[in-house]
């Protein structure tokens, strides 16, 4: 069950932000997860997404080590080797040429807000606004809480900064009616992960690559979620055939450590010395652990081995829909949706996490509706059982 409000239990000493299972989770192995009353669990949210290779790797335990001992941080001041080599790794990888190294996905999306204006400032007569989507989600900053478009958003902390406006997803449209003098950049997530694993039309994405080039905008894509080989390619744009201006990373590319990138064309590399930085950005830990990941992921064989399970789960959740008479499935890569008849997915949710002795753990960003987000390196069959575990949760918990 669930902890509401912790008054007592093993939360008693945290500021409460959420209600979680009274559990306490202790060790971490590929797709399984213990906790310390010695349950095992088969986790298939990996700390939302970002353990791409799965709890506690080799690699990255290997890497975490060596670069420990050698150098933990010489502060941005300097450059280190890990930071410099992990840089031109991605720009090896994608059509960027320039990489600015955070800690999450919200510090990234701002950094690239920030580029935005600065471009704006400098190339385009002072413009600064962005225009995001409906539904979009670019983090918990005060200003990436305004770039969101999640339902109630603008009030909960408010007044808000401004400079953000929303258009409609997958309607072209409605971001030419969005576009004034004033607006400098459209930011996107290709595939809308905390609204439900929403998927943006090709022809959408064209339509608007070949819009903002016309209107001297320039297309941010947050692939916070879908970078890294989550979508069976190493970033989600390559599956829609356009060359953004910007990309921002994180959750996948720390393998479950904070770190996060932002990335853009040389002709944006525009930032003065002192406009940007932080303490902790690109320090050599990080970087050692993002680069491992990288070499990792970024493999031909490894991505083919992402797309096979990718479709040997979105072939066992079809069967599961036919099954239940569901609504469907969908989804890119190892980033996929159920998507329920009824409002129950918390109960589904609830009921796999207490299926024994082993449970199941997923999660449901809406009432609705299902997420799926594996480590990629699941074994064809952890994933089947998995889905024999789904299978039978269904059974039990749906109306
Ligand atoms: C998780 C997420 C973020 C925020 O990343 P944090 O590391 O939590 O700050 C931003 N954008 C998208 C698409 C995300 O999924």
């Amino acid at each position: 069950m669930n902890t509401p409000v912790a008054a007592a239990g093993p939360g008693r000493a945290l500021i409460t932000i959420n209600s979680r299972p009274s559990s306490v989770m202790v060790r971490g192995d590929g797709s399984w997860l213990m906790d310390e009353a010695g349950k095992r669990y088969l986790d298939l949210m990996q700390g939302w997404a970002v353990n791409s290779l799965g709890h506690s790797p080799a690699v990255i335990a290997q890497a975490l080590a060596a670069q420990a001992q050698r150098l933990l941080n010489p502060g941005p001041a300097f450059y280190n080797r890990p930071a410099l080599d992990l840089a031109e790794r991605l720009v090896e990888l994608s059509c960027f040429d320039r990489v600015f190294f955070v800690n999450s996905g919200t510090e990234a999306n701002e950094g690239a807000v920030k580029l935005a204006r600065r471009w704006g400032r400098k190339h385009r007569g002072g413009a600064f606004e962005i225009i995001g989507f409906e539904s979009g989600f670019h983090g918990r900053s005060l200003a990436m809480m305004s770039a969101s478009g999640k339902p109630g958003w603008d009030r909960i902390y408010a007044p808000m900064p401004g400079g953000f406006v929303k258009a409609t997803f997958n309607d072209i449209a409605s971001v030419e009616r969005a576009i004034t003098p004033d607006s400098v950049a459209v930011m996107i997530e290709l595939v809308q992960g905390e609204a439900g694993v929403r998927l943006a039309d090709p022809g959408f994405v064209r339509e608007l690559r070949a819009l903002t080039t016309e209107r001297q905008l320039l297309l941010i894509v947050d692939e916070v979620q879908t970078g890294i080989g989550r979508c069976g390619h190493a970033f989600a744009h390559e599956m829609y055939d356009v060359e953004p201006d910007v990309m921002t990373l994180a959750k996948g590319i720390g393998g479950g450590l904070p770190l996060a990138a932002m990335l853009c064309k040389e002709a944006l590399n525009c930032f003065e010395p002192g406009d940007q930085g932080g303490t902790y950005c690109g320090n050599p830990v990080m970087t050692a652990v993002g680069l491992a990941v990288v070499n990792e992921v970024c493999r031909r064989e490894f991505l083919d081995t992402v797309r096979e399970r990718a479709r040997q789960l979105s072939d066992g959740l079809q069967a599961l829909v036919r099954e239940h008479g569901l609504v469907g499935e969908r989804g890119a890569g190892l980033l996929r949706a159920l998507i329920l008849s009824t409002d129950q997915a918390e109960d589904v949710v609830l009921a796999a996490r207490n299926l024994a002795p082993v449970g199941l753990l997923i999660n449901a960003p809406r009432p609705h509706l299902l997420r799926f987000m594996p480590a990629l390196t699941i074994s064809e069959a952890e994933l089947d059982e998995a889905l024999r575990m789904l299978g039978r949760v269904l059974r039990d918990t749906l109306r």
